[in-house]
């Protein structure tokens, strides 16, 4: 049971989410009588937009991340603040700073990542305005099958993987860190500061490694649909201060923001491949959440 726990926290939750999402429409298809509901509303979608590229690569890889992110930071800061209430079965990697919410972090943060979205928007325009094959998003009329999204969903995750653990390292180096400082300012990570980051930092070491992958696979714009709301559940855990069974260790990351030296990955591959990969004595609840971690922890990290 521990091994599959482990596996369940290594990975990305999509692995798992996607084919079980798949099923349950498969399910669906078959009580309703139909070969596909996602094609009969793909094909709706097309009937009303047309092939317009700009209504595509603005409304999927712009406008839904932002609506996504927000609606997925509601429901996981509905979560957080449920845990809390709960001190005996919470699952809380740091208390130091538990006053980290004031109200002066909470509009900064607030503002800066609407700016930084905005940030988002202007690369897209001017990607838009560079219009070639490489920054086409596919949209092709039949939807991809079920095995090219999970081939193309795994591959990104190697490209994004590396492509983050790269300028994230770089981000730290004595020459870029000041670009990078911003993010670094709430050591005890909160939910809120998920995607607080100076503008440089957000472009580069956030944006285009998680987005770079849609072009190189030429994935369908579908398929980045989901790749695009995985990241984000995924950056969000990565900040909220808690671990959740099931999903990837949020101790991970946020011991990165404790120690500023280790764990700068996304996903840990990259971190075991360099030895930069640590784990942290200040997870308060260690005992309990240690069969919970991807890889067994058989003493306390420097
Ligand atoms: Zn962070
Ligand atoms: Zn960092």
């Amino acid at each position: 049971m521990s091994k599959i726990k482990r596996f369940a926290t290594a990975i990305n939750p999509f692995i798992y989410t996607v084919p079980v999402l798949y099923g349950f429409l498969k399910c669906f298809d078959f009580i309703i009588g139909v070969d596909s509901t996602l094609q009969i509303i793909w094909n709706k979608v097309r009937e009303k937009l047309g092939d317009n590229l700009a209504y595509y690569n603005i409304g999927v890889l712009f406008l839904y991340p932002f609506i996504f992110y927000h609606l997925a930071i509601l429901v996981f800061y509905i979560i957080v603040k449920v845990m809390e209430r709960d001190k005996i079965k919470s699952m809380k990697l740091q208390t130091k700073d538990s006053e980290i919410e004031t109200p002066e972090n909470t509009r900064k943060a607030i503002i800066n990542v609407l700016e930084n979205y905005l940030a988002i928007l202007v690369v897209m325009l001017v990607q838009f305005y560079f219009d070639n094959d490489f920054a086409r998003a596919r949209r092709d009329p039949v939807l991809p099958s079920f095995l090219e999204v999970m081939r193309d969903l795994i591959l990104n995750m190697f490209i994004h993987e590396f492509a983050f653990y790269y300028a994230h390292r770089l981000f730290h180096t004595k020459w870029l860190y000041k670009y990078h400082k911003k993010h670094h300012e709430f050591k005890t990570p909160t939910i809120l500061a998920a995607q607080y980051a100076g503008l440089a930092d957000h472009i580069f070491a956030a944006y285009l490694p998680a987005s770079i992958g849609i072009y190189i696979l030429r994935m369908h714009i579908g398929t980045a649909l989901l790749w695009l709301s995985t990241v984000n559940v995924t950056v969000i855990i990565g900040h909220m201060g808690y671990h959740l069974p099931f999903f990837i260790a949020g101790q991970f990351h946020d011991y990165h923001h404790l120690k500023f030296n280790a764990n700068y990955s996304m996903y840990g591959l990259a971190d075991v491949l360099h030895g930069t990969m640590k784990y942290s004595e200040v997870i308060e609840n260690y005992e309990k959440t240690n069969e919970w971690l991807p890889y067994p922890i058989n003493k306390k990290a420097e």
